[in-house]
């Protein structure tokens, strides 16, 4: 496994990226060339599409949100409306306060929302857009209306401070800051579950529901971005954590929240003081007890979990679920002679390929992957690695095809395939799911390529 890599420039830290404070010697930086990280506010996005009744809104030029829009209806395959303020040059000079209030007026009007989620793009940061203020302008300006005004969420999301990753963590923060109030009735648990599939999250739902423990799960997007067929377009898709229980995070007794990729210890900031998550913060401000875990991925990671779930609510693993660990057992029993000593190349968000290294590991599996690599990099680097398949998103496709080997699409975005909003990669279900498909990506690569077309295993 190679981690860090001295002639790559993508790292988020990186002089390159905007913010300042790098540690990554460079030797041999041309450009990043095709980046494995997307745009903030696209992460932003998909945490708004997690909120009942909720708008977003990307404060800046048009382009951004149609970018985001297209990623995201191409992957889970749903109307996706976000709005845009839709900055011209006259707003980029002069600012884009009247473009802020036409966006919001067209939005009440059409929506009706309950919420609207602004999010900050790269052009409103670079021009200093004072967001706050436009809102604060705003509900002065329409103080008659009232408690009819939906409610405001911001979150700054420069795309040249990070990835799509941090937009959404960013995101969850800034939700959770302005919208959580301490309560001193400590009765529910706070799940954070990150940046799931749809799937992974009505999984979690179940299993919850499953342990009879009172949560609360932000953000839902289980139904906002897989949601049924209605006769009748839903201008707002329904589902998602309504803003009630987003205020009543501040009674949880616990938080659980997956991934620490964005906490300080992991942060190559130089000044760790900014750094901190939504549990980080529920933490110190509410002393709400923050189980901070890697994504629940492979058998060990989700018995990690199912600890946790058992400590807050004396309860423990149900049956069915009991079951599915046991039959993951048996199919790493039955399957262990196709993966062990195969060789996987993984890219994606942070969090997911921590995870999924981790769960190579325990499949037999030799995970290779370089922080803050571009695709370029990847390709280069496996030529040397000579991986057996990819895991990842379609975005590492050419990678896959070149070498002629399979790629197991994971995680955000799958542009090509079908059916991305109900993969599971999360608990022993996911985990199954998971490792089905990598073990028949295996065998059908062998199939393919043996000269005996055989049918048995
Ligand atoms: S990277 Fe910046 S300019 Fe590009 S779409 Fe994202 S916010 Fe807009």
């Amino acid at each position: 496994m190679i981690e860090g890599n001295k002639s790559d420039t993508t790292n988020f830290n990186s002089p390159f990226r905007g913010t300042g404070g790098s540690i990554v010697e460079k030797s041999s930086f041309v450009s990043t060339r095709n980046s494995c990280k997307l745009c903030a506010p696209l992460g932003a996005s998909l945490v708004f599409k997690g909120i009942e009744g909720c708008v977003p809104l990307i404060h800046g030029s048009q382009g951004c949100a149609t970018y985001i829009r297209r990623y995201m209806i191409s992957h889970y395959k749903e109307p996706v409306d976000i709005a845009s303020s839709n900055f011209s040059e006259e707003s980029t000079i002069y600012g884009g306060s009247r473009n802020f209030i036409t966006g919001i007026n067209n939005i009440i009007k059409q929506y009706k929302p309950k919420v609207i989620g602004i999010a900050s793009t790269c052009l409103s940061e670079t021009i200093g857009e004072d967001i706050p203020g436009h809102i604060h302008n705003y509900k002065e300006e329409n103080v008659n209306i009232g408690a009819k005004l939906p409610t405001f969420i911001h979150a700054s999301t420069p795309s040249y401070c990070g990835s799509h990753a941090e937009g959404f963590h960013n995101t969850v923060l800034a939700t959770v800051k302005s919208l959580a109030e301490f309560e001193n009735v400590r009765n529910k648990i706070t799940i954070l579950p990150g940046m799931v599939s749809p799937a992974d999250i009505r999984y979690l739902k179940e299993l919850l529901e499953d342990f009879d423990i009172k949560y609360t799960l932000f953000p839902d997007y289980s139904e906002t971005l897989d949601n049924e067929y209605t006769a009748e377009y839903q201008l707002i898709p329904t589902g998602g954590t309504t803003v009630h229980d987003i205020q009543r995070i501040g009674n949880s007794k616990a938080t659980i929240e997956f991934g620490s990729s964005f906490n300080k210890s992991f942060s190559r900031l130089k000044d760790k003081s900014s750094v901190q998550t939504a549990g980080e913060w529920l933490e110190s401000s509410f002393y709400i007890k923050n189980y901070q875990m890697p994504l629940p991925i492979g058998i060990n990671t989700t018995d990690k979990f199912i600890e946790v779930l058992k400590t807050v609510s004396g309860v423990e693993l149900p049956e069915s679920h009991r079951k599915e660990r046991g039959r993951l057992v048996d199919a790493y029993i039955d399957a262990h002679k196709y993966v062990f000593g195969k060789k996987a190349l993984l890219y994606g968000e942070e969090d997911f390929v921590t995870a999924m290294a981790d769960w190579c590991k325990e499949i037999g599996v030799e995970p290779f992957f370089i922080k803050g690599a571009d695709f370029e990099t990847l390709k280069e680097k496996a030529d040397e690695f000579q991986p057996d398949f990819l895991l990842g998103n379609s975005k590492g496709y050419y990678i896959a095809r070149e070498r002629k080997i399979p790629l197991v699409r994971v995680g955000f975005p799958i542009h090509d395939r079908f059916g991305a909003n109900r993969m599971h990669h999360i608990g022993y279900r996911g985990t199954q799911e998971l490792f089905d498909r990598v073990v028949n990506a295996l065998i059908e690569y062998k199939q393919e390529n043996s000269p005996i077309g055989y049918k048995y295993l």
